[in-house]
């Protein structure tokens, strides 16, 4: 399948099971028109016509049937469905729904609000890296709630006072799992040793995890008695969790920010690495060495500099703040020069995540619009083990097509203008339309 197109990059990983084409996929659809820029990093080429049948890509350049419904793409720029491959669609504030100051009811209404954002946004699959329980994934996947293809890791893992553990320092432990809402919100699963890890991390697939998320280091939001500079977990615990995954034949990602808590995971057999804010030169080869994949994450960052109180962070932690978003963005040139497979994640904390597209903006004034594109589809689609699915506009792809009115590729401040978002279709169906001229 396509995708081959940078072999020499680290970090594809084995296809997971995507959730199939909706079974109520229109029979046929024509998209007329437009230009099409189809994620392989090719230059876009004017008047494609596309036609999807019962939910893929059956024919680009060819005539269109007669029977099919036909969608004018005239001034569009299409591309492939955006994926954001580090989201948190859980998205209640973290303080108040931990203090049980916000209902299990708006803490739903504001998880199916990002849902509809997300979509309307041009996003079509999103990997959720921690928050959601399963329940959220499927009433998506049934089609009684619009929203982004799903992938999901349920609870993270994290150990005792690791940068999972959000409550309060005072807070009991044991009452930590009480926070958890089943079928709602997962927050993480505490272990430590190799054997509780273990336990967990099948606890997680038991509840419908199809990857598995660490925190090998401390987090930025967290609680304060740990620091994104701490190490967490041993190499013979990450080990363990390897060892499930590769049993479920999936992958482990992992949050982590320093240096030799990434050397640590990367020896034990992780495929992905989250945030990666500290990649030196070294961390960088000792991933594309290993087939590792980096997902960085810039737009939490500005979002907390610009506003630490947003997460509840004390206004002192714009210093640190800032330095973790000027050295990820350094991170990501490393990795690049490196060859190491570099996706995108948006990592939104809190209710309102319409912005998640800022990401690209980010991404492609560090290196071009076309670069950031391409990590948000193709390159997100590998790294999420969707590749010979999703990520491109190729025949036998499925069909998840976004077109920006206008040209996000001349003009990245187009990728955030949620208004250009003129056409989003996702499994053939058309889930937004807006007349655009
Ligand atoms: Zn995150």
């Amino acid at each position: 399948m396509p995708g081959a197109a940078a072999p020499a990059e680290s970090g594809a990983v084995t296809q997971t099971e995507i959730v199939p084409a909706r079974t109520d996929a229109p029979p046929a659809t024509w998209l007329d028109g437009g230009a099409l820029a189809d994620g392989t990093g090719r230059d876009p080429v004017p008047n494609p016509g596309i036609l999807a049948e019962r939910g893929r890509i059956t024919s680009i350049g060819g005539s269109r049937p007669a029977d099919a419904a036909v969608v004018d793409c005239t001034g569009l720029t299409l591309m492939p469905g955006l994926i954001d491959a580090h989201v948190h669609m859980a998205c209640a504030p973290f303080d108040p729904s931990l203090r049980y100051d916000v209902s299990v009811a708006e803490i739903a209404a504001d998880m199916f609000a990002n849902c509809q954002q997300t979509l309307d946004g041009g996003f079509t699959t999103v990997r959720d890296t921690g928050g959601i329980d399963r329940g959220l994934a499927d009433v998506v996947a049934s089609g009684k709630m619009p929203g982004p293809r799903i992938l999901q890791c349920g609870p993270v893992h994290s150990q005792t006072g690791g940068g999972g553990q959000m409550g309060a320092e005072w807070e009991p432990t044991h009452l930590w799992d009480q926070h958890a809402i089943p079928g709602l919100v997962a927050w993480a699963l505490l272990s430590d040793g190799p054997d509780e890890l273990r336990k967990n991390v099948r606890e997680g697939f038991r509840r419908g995890a199809t990857f598995v998320k660490l925190l090998v280091t401390g987090a930025v939001v967290a609680i304060s008695t740990q620091q994104p500079s701490d190490t967490q977990f041993t190499t013979a615990e990450i080990a363990v969790a390897v060892e499930e995954a590769n049993a479920k034949g999936t992958y482990v990602t992992v949050h982590a920010h320093n240096n030799a808590g990434i050397r640590a995971a990367v020896r034990a057999g992780v495929r992905c690495v989250e945030h990666g804010s500290q990649i030196d030169e070294e961390t960088a080869a000792l991933m594309s060495e290993h087939g590792v994949a980096l997902v960085p994450t810039l737009s939490i960052m500005d979002q907390l500099v610009a506003d630490p109180a947003s997460m509840g962070l004390a206004p002192s932690y714009a210093t640190r703040l800032s330095r973790f978003a000027q050295t990820g963005r350094e991170a990501v040139l490393a990795a690049r020069a490196a060859g190491v497979r570099v996706g995108l994640g948006s990592d939104l904390l809190g209710p309102d995540q319409r912005d998640r597209a800022r990401e690209l903006v980010h991404r492609a004034r560090l290196e071009t619009p076309m670069r950031a594109l391409e990590s948000a589809t193709r390159i997100n689609a590998e790294i999420i083990g969707a590749g010979d699915d999703l990520g491109t506009v190729e025949i036998g792809k499925i069909a998840d097509i976004v077109g920006f009115a206008g040209d996000p590729l001349s003009d990245p401040e187009q990728f955030a203008d949620r208004d250009r978002v003129a056409l989003v279709v996702q499994g053939g169906r058309v889930v937004k339309f807006i007349p655009h001229s």
